[in-house]
This record gives C-alpha cells, structure tokens and sequence, in this order.
C-alpha cells in the first residue's frame, strides 16, 4: 500500500476565490488552483463557462457573479466532461448546455464512472454532493466551431475545438475582439496537469500549436491565475506542453526498454519534480498522468475508463 494518502482525499483546506473582470462584462473567478469558472455578458443574457462540482459549489459563484450582473444565463458551456466541471449546472438554470459532441459521447460512455472517481480523489471539491440531481446533459453540441453572437457591439463568442488534448472533446471559448481566451484544462498556469484521459501525442503538438495561433491576450487556464499579455500567455502554453513533452519523454524511455510503469513513474516524477512538484494536485495527478502516457505508448487508443477500484489500484502499484 502506498503510504501517501489517495489523491487529494487529504487537501480539506478551503480556497481563497477572486473574481476579476477582465474587460466590459468578462469575468474570471479563480481559486489559487481550484478549478477556474467564467462568464460573459451579452447585450440581454450572460454565456457561463464551466459549471464547478456540485449545484451548492455553483451557487457561491453566482452570488458573487450577481453583484456584477443580473441578466439570466442563456448558455451555459461545458469545456470537457469533468465531474468538477459539470455537476454544478443545475444550479445555473440555463436555457441551453452546450458542450463538444464528443463530450456529450463522452458522459453517455463514462459521466457515472468519472463522478464516483472524481469525488473520491477530491471530496473537498464535491460541496454536498447529494445536491447533485444526476449526470449533466448538453442540449447543444458541435464538432468543430460554434458562434455565439452577444448582441449589440459586443462582438461574438467562438467556441472551438482545437484537437485532442486533456479529453477527446475539449472546447475552448474565445473572444476574439477583446483576445480573452478561456481554455479549460487544455492550458494550465502554474498548476499541474492532469492527463489521466488525455492524448499526449496530440495535445503536446498539434493542439496546443492550434492554441497558440489564436493569439491570445488574455488567457484563463482550467486552474490557476490569469494570465495577462502576449509573452505570459506564450509562458503558460509553453509551461504546458513541457510538462507533457517531459512525460512523454520520461515514460516513453522507460516503456522502449521494457521497464515497468512504476520505473516510468520514478523517472516521470524525478524529471518534473523540481519545476512543478509545489503545484496544486501534482502528487495527486501524477499517477494517473503517468498510467495513460503508458497505455497510449502501448497502443491503447481510447483513455481506460477510470472507476474507484481502478483509481486505487494504479495508486498503490506507481506511488512509493
Ligand atoms: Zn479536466
């Protein structure tokens, strides 16, 4: 058994929440690495990003919200299928849900799974979870772009999908006018990945190019701080694709000598350590992290569908 306690079964310490307006009607609450929500006003009705665990965690947030604005939410959108992403949107009484098609796929195949798993490896984030009502249904997909016009001179909405990255169906939301970027979990600022259900290969590459060609300004990632101006956001992009380019080479020496997923795990960590050991969830991630580059490497094309005895079993066979 792995002397660690499991995940983050150990983090019980409440997080500081800030909410920032970024431009006119653009906000970003962020909470020192828990994960990052938004929303954006239109002329007659507010878009939410991300929906938070559980509908008690979303109300907090839309009562801070609602000393900013108290237009009803219209669309609520939903980066990837994350249980901590999306279990709070009944709370938000929006008229639509959108999300990528592969991300409705998604919560159809693994949505009852990925909430036992995730509520388990963070009960801290699971706020009363008997307030969760059941899995949360998109009511609106897309496969490769979707506008959403905001009415009056505010410009558009852009929700993107860039390629695989953190799932198979993240989004981004992009306002290209003001060149505010929320990028979900694809683009994390100095909190550590989780890659658990991820495609290395791709996101590493070719997503995370996709992302950068936007050129944005102003970038909120799925935990940490904002990122304010060109070369910082270039920073946290970069920051990303090192973390997974280090994986990838750490895991992928150990996997072409035939070592085992617990060498691969020593070598994962002691190459990453020492640049983002102090981030949030970094122990907590890595053993999952370092379980898919294994089976992507092997062949495995789809992330394993990770239940609680799953979660326990990599836990004890890769941490010391
Ligand atoms: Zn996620």
């Amino acid at each position: 058994m792995s002397s660690k306690p499991f995940a983050s079964s150990a983090d019980t310490e409440a997080k500081r929440r800030t909410l920032e307006a970024l431009a006119d009607g653009v906000y970003a609450l962020t909470a020192e690495g828990d994960p990052n929500i938004g929303a954006i006003e239109g002329e007659d009705f507010v878009v939410c990003f991300e929906a938070l665990a559980t509908p008690v965690a979303a109300r907090e947030w839309l009562r801070i919200l609602r000393r900013h604005t108290d237009k009803p939410v219209r669309y609520l959108v939903l980066s990837h299928y994350h249980a901590v992403r999306v279990l709070g949107a009944s709370a938000f009484d929006a008229d639509i849900i959108v999300a990528h098609e592969k991300t409705r796929a998604l919560i159809a195949e693994r949505g009852k799974e990925d909430w036992e798993s995730e509520f388990a490896r963070m009960p801290r984030l699971a706020q009363e979870p008997e307030s969760v009502p059941g899995l949360t249904w998109p009511t609106l997909t897309f496969s490769d772009r979707l506008t959403i016009d905001l009415g009056g001179e505010r410009g558009d909405l852009e929700l993107c999908y860039l390629g695989r990255g953190h799932t198979e169906g993240d989004l981004v939301a992009w306002l290209p006018r003001q060149r505010i970027l929320f990028a979900g979990d694809l683009v994390e600022a100095e909190a550590a990945l989780y890659t658990g259900d991820a495609f290395h290969q791709d996101w590493s590459t070719t997503t995370l190019d996709a992302v950068s060609a936007l050129r944005a300004e102003t970038l909120i990632g799925g935990r940490g701080g904002v990122t304010k101006g060109r070369a910082a956001v270039g920073g946290a992009i970069a920051q990303t694709r090192d973390f997974l380019t280090v994986m990838l080479r750490e895991v992928g020496a150990v996997h072409a000598r035939n070592g085992t997923p617990r060498e691969a795990f020593d070598a994962a960590h002691a190459a990453l350590v020492g640049a983002y050991g102090r981030w949030p969830i970094f122990e907590h991630c890595l053993p999952f992290d370092v379980s898919r580059v294994w089976d992507e490497l092997s062949g495995v094309e789809r992330p394993v569908i990770w239940t609680t005895e799953r979660d326990r079993e990599v836990w004890d066979q890769l941490q010391p």
